[in-house]
């Protein structure tokens, strides 16, 4: 495994031979990696011979009152566990490399000014700026990103097509605790009570699943679900059922998508669940 910190080595690197004819696939992160993230790597894997993975804790998609110096970095650690994988090469730039003249690109006005996007101003079109930057440099055949961050895949999947990029964007299922947490660096922020609570976001969407597919009124259930997890001290951002390929409020049990966000002690945590 190689591990690359610098534009012009990866340039460089990519542009001898045998890379041009592989299969290249991509993983975006921003390190402190979990089994989440690793799946996702397993999944690259088992269609490429050639994945890469890059570990980049991108400024673009952090407001000013959110978690960018503190969020976690643990770059050695993350470089072990993907010695294990069969991840080829590590991109982890520094801040200026990467941001430096960048083109600033724009997400989806309306994929991107729903749900996080009312709250996170600018983090989407943060993340696409970034995203193209890297799809820029290694020109993946295939790159996965988490079903986790719904929102943001369909996001992705919008600029790939938009852009008429030759770029396969694979959803991979979230990858949870036994408690049924969603895993997430920002994990590591709750205390051990606070994630057996956390875990309650999970639940609520499995439950109200449940009632929609029993029929009954969808405001109504979300109402109450809402209602619930504000009785066990989160303070709810949004829960909505949307279509799952448009993003577009839905009732149609058929195509129904999940999505939460809620604060627990002031950690944000993120939630979906397909009907
Ligand atoms: P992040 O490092 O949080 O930016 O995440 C990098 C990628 O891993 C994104 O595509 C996420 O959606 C994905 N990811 C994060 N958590 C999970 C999870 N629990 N299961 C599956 N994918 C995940």
């Amino acid at each position: 495994m190689i591990l690359i910190s610098d534009q012009k080595d990866l340039t460089n690197f990519l542009n001898e031979k045998p890379f041009k004819s592989t299969k290249l696939t991509l993983v975006p992160t921003m390190g402190n990696l979990h089994e989440g993230h690793l799946k996702l790597v397993e999944q690259a894997g088992s269609v490429s011979n050639f994945v890469c993975v890059s570990i980049f804790v991108n400024p673009l998609q952090f407001g000013p009152e959110e978690d960018f110096s503190s969020y976690p970095r643990t770059l050695s650690e993350d470089l072990s566990k993907l010695e294990k994988t069969n991840c080829s090469l590590v991109f982890a730039p520094k801040v200026d490399d990467m941001t430096f003249g960048i083109k600033q690109q724009k997400a989806d006005p309306f994929l991107s000014s729903i749900m996080c996007g009312k709250t996170r101003h600018n983090h989407f079109d943060g993340v696409v700026t970034i995203v193209n930057r890297l799809f820029e440099l290694f020109q993946p055949k295939i790159t996965f990103f988490g079903e986790k961050d719904y929102q943001q895949l369909m996001i992705i999947k919008e600029f790939v097509e938009r852009k008429k990029l030759k770029i396969a964007v694979e959803g991979v299922a979230t990858e949870r605790e036994l408690s049924g947490l969603a895993k997430s660096s920002r994990n590591s922020y709750l205390s051990g009570e606070e994630k057996k609570k956390a875990a309650l976001i999970h639940k609520t969407l499995i439950n109200l699943k449940q009632l929609l597919l029993d029929f009954n009124g969808i405001d109504s259930v979300i109402q109450q679900a809402k209602e619930s997890l504000e009785k066990n001290d989160f303070n709810v951002e949004y829960l909505e059922a949307r279509d799952r390929y448009t993003l577009k409020e839905s009732s149609d049990p058929n195509n129904i998508i999940l999505l939460c966000a809620a604060t627990l002690n002031k950690v944000r945590l993120i939630d979906n669940l397909k009907l």
